[in-house]
């Protein structure tokens, strides 16, 4: 089952004022064409108005994963530390280290680095 693998593409998100625990998300279709809605209910998916019938289909179990990932604070911050050193990484001095260390790493792991030149003229 899992070699289908499919991203659920999520359009949108709707939290309910009356209920915050029953969320409905908008997700586009495996082809593009269609938009389906899938409902969760304290973090369980409830339903989606896709054609699967075997009430397993990948938006229900992914748009589970999204929320659970979304509600957990934890991940929430890791997220956005994650995109705030992707795209303010000059407004932020505290993610220069991190850039840094990034930095060393990437130029360990190219195999066309000055190191491996420097080493080639040994043989
Ligand atoms: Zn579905």
């Amino acid at each position: 089952m899992t070699q289908t693998q499919k991203t659920v593409k999520v359009l949108a998100r709707v939290e309910f004022k009356s209920d915050s625990r029953k969320i409905c998300y908008q997700v586009l279709s495996s082809h593009g064409a269609d938009v389906y809605t899938t409902c969760l209910f304290d973090g369980k998916a409830t339903g989606c108005s896709c054609p699967a019938t075997n009430g397993k289909c990948y938006h229900r179990t992914q748009v589970e994963q999204i929320e659970r990932i979304r509600s957990a604070p934890s991940a929430k911050s890791a997220t956005f530390t994650e995109l705030k050193r992707v795209y303010d990484v000059r407004q932020n001095p505290s993610t220069r280290a991190t850039d840094l260390v990034l930095e060393a790493k990437r130029r360990q792991a190219a195999p066309l680095a000055g190191a491996s030149r420097a080493f080639s003229l040994m043989r």
